[in-house]
């Protein structure tokens, strides 16, 4: 290589040493007499000095001329600094220089290049070559380097293997929309991207693969938010010859054997959870467990006291934020405005402060009687200083937004630490979900999941009681990964595409190679996937997967730097029979 040390290596011991150093010209200070250069590469920061009297002028001059982002050769003599930079590994010593190199002068970049920047986002993402040059994202990129490669280890050391499946396929049902390629050599047809390779896993069990992982990407055409991309990755595997159990130890232990491996953070043995119980307690089925402050139901202690809000809804439930009770008229005035507000959705907040003498005084003091308002802390186990939020309303609607009131509590009590983690198993989801616009049931999870076999008999009459052998695991309240155990025989398999109101031409087109693949041989299998962007933000303590991803797309799903999507030439259209309809404001 050009160089004999990175920028980020020269410590004392080298003091004296020759070196020959290569990088980017972070900045430069001139005093005159004096003058200093920062030297940047992927491994760090190295000073080089220069000084009137031992430096060649020539020299002098030449480091003068040197502009931010230039990429230089420098060769020179390590010695001890005078005053030492603790801050920097390689800060006790500098270079003095010999010689310059310039290997390709740069433009002003468009923001500074330093850990703090002046760049906005948008700027930032134009140029993200330019921003991977920056310490702190590319540890973020160093970290989701480490992440994978820990993965890779774990999953080796217990015989998985990592196998790669096709990237143009028909579509797959996750539930979201599918992005589509056209065939040029198929006039007319499409493949669809794959949303993520559920089937191919399957079929890969069925000839006898055993244990498959692989770290993919997946594609699916859905609004995006801060924690969605259109393309992510998923560290997906399926296991065969397995229960539901065999699934839940090995992926536990990966999630132990990652947090020990790249934080040196020991796991506990993750508690499990229903998801009933996930939705009774907390009003989410990825709870956020650092904390408790679980729901508690009131109706039978509130309701026939005159209070009509209370009367007529469906469910009145609350928490108890311990230690809360010192809130002002102002904070509870931002928190019913917080439930307030439309992607919450609440009509109001009822409120009770439990004072230092053990008395309660609530916001509907005019309905309840002391008493009563007893009965309300001795519900919550509440203690004096604490204090209870109550929402009304219909029960799921109610629950949704009380869950929202709690993690803003949890927020501002401080219980949210990013340094703490609290992972979870949300077990026994339901089979199938209801939906009010199409009218029909939808898989919660996917169409291959299996229904609990004690269940099945609710087939016919209570379809949407069916519990299914899936399961999440959560983070923080955060969905890291989920899975299922897979229906590996044809007939109940048809009768799931039944279930959710496919005919049977329908099932047999999209999904007869899956079924014919089941009638020879396929072992009872199951698995599980990952979101590893996600992943990797949790562990970098970061709520923005785009920080973990080389190159992300913005919230319209446009890369600004590449300029994509973008229009194709009409001779490409024609190649791939496509005629587009004209389209508007553009
Ligand atoms: N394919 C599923 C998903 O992407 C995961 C699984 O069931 O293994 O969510």
């Amino acid at each position: 290589m050009f160089r004999t040390h990175t920028c980020g290596e020269l410590r004392l011991d080298n003091v004296g040493e020759e070196v020959i150093l290569t990088g980017w010209v972070q900045r430069l200070r001139d005093k005159g007499g004096m003058l200093w250069v920062d030297l940047r590469d992927r491994y760090g920061i190295t000073q080089l000095t220069m000084e009137e009297g031992i430096t060649p002028a020539s020299i002098m001059e030449q480091a003068r001329a040197l502009g931010r982002e230039y990429v230089v050769k420098v060769i020179g003599k390590v010695v001890e600094r005078y005053s030492k930079n603790d801050k920097i590994p390689t800060g006790d010593i500098e270079i003095h220089v010999d010689k310059i190199v310039v290997l390709n002068p740069s433009k002003l970049p468009p923001f500074l290049i330093e850990d703090e920047t002046d760049g906005g986002d948008d700027l930032r993402m134009k140029y993200r070559y330019l921003d991977l040059r920056r310490t702190p994202v590319r540890r973020n990129l160093e970290l989701r380097h480490r992440m994978m490669r820990a993965t890779r280890d774990y999953l080796n050391g217990i015989d998985f293997i990592e196998v790669e499946t096709p990237y143009l396929i028909k579509s797959t049902p996750e539930g979201a929309r599918d992005f589509v390629v056209p065939s040029r050599m198929n006039p007319g047809e499409f493949y669809a991207l794959p949303q993520s390779p559920q089937t191919f896993k399957q079929l890969l069990m069925v000839s006898g693969f055993d244990k498959y992982f692989q770290i993919v990407k997946c594609f699916r055409d859905e609004d995006l938010r801060a924690d969605r991309q259109p393309e992510f990755t998923q560290i997906d595997c399926e296991m065969s010859f397995v229960s539901q159990e065999d699934i839940l130890n090995t992926f536990e232990g990966f999630i132990k054997y990652m947090f020990e491996k790249v934080k040196g953070v020991k796991i506990a043995k993750l508690p499990r959870m229903t998801y009933a119980d996930a939705m009774k307690f907390y009003g989410s089925d990825k709870p956020d467990i650092r904390f408790d402050m679980r729901f508690v139901e009131l109706n039978p202690l509130v309701k026939n006291k005159g209070f009509k809000v209370f009367d007529d809804a469906e469910l009145v439930v609350g928490i108890c934020a311990s230690g809360a009770a010192s809130y002002t008229r102002k904070q509870l005035d931002e928190l019913t405005d917080f439930v307030k507000r439309p992607q919450i959705g609440a009509t109001g907040l009822v409120y009770a402060r439990v004072n230092e003498d053990g008395s309660v005084k609530s916001s509907v003091d005019k309905f309840y009687a002391p008493e009563d308002l007893q009965t309300w802390a001795t519900a919550f186990n509440a203690k004096p200083g604490d204090l209870i939020l109550v929402l009304a309303g219909e029960q799921d609607k109610t629950r949704k937004a009380l869950n929202e009131l709690r993690l803003e509590m949890g927020t501002r009590l401080g219980l949210r630490d990013k340094n703490v983690f609290a992972p979870l198993w949300v077990v026994d989801f339901p089979l199938l979900e209801w939906d009010e616009d199409t009218k029909r049931y939808h898989a919660m999870h996917h169409p291959f999941t299996s229904p609990k076999l004690e269940d099945v008999e609710l087939i016919d009459d209570r379809p949407g009681d069916i519990r299914a052998n899936a399961y999440d695991m959560v983070i923080n309240g955060v969905e890291v990964g989920g899975g299922s155990i897979r229906i590996h025989d044809r007939r109940l398999q048809e009768q799931m595409f039944r279930l959710l109101g496919f005919t049977k031409a329908e099932a047999e087109a999209q999904f007869g190679f899956l079924m014919s693949a089941f009638e020879y041989g396929a072992p009872p299998h199951g698995g599980i996937a990952f979101g590893f962007d996600r992943l990797c933000s949790l562990f970098g303590g970061s709520d923005s997967i785009r920080d973990y991803i080389a190159f992300p797309k913005n919230n319209s799903g446009r890369d600004v730097m590449i300029d994509a999507p973008a229009p194709i030439a009409d001779a490409q259209l024609d190649e791939l029979h496509i005629y587009m309809k004209p389209v508007q404001n553009k």
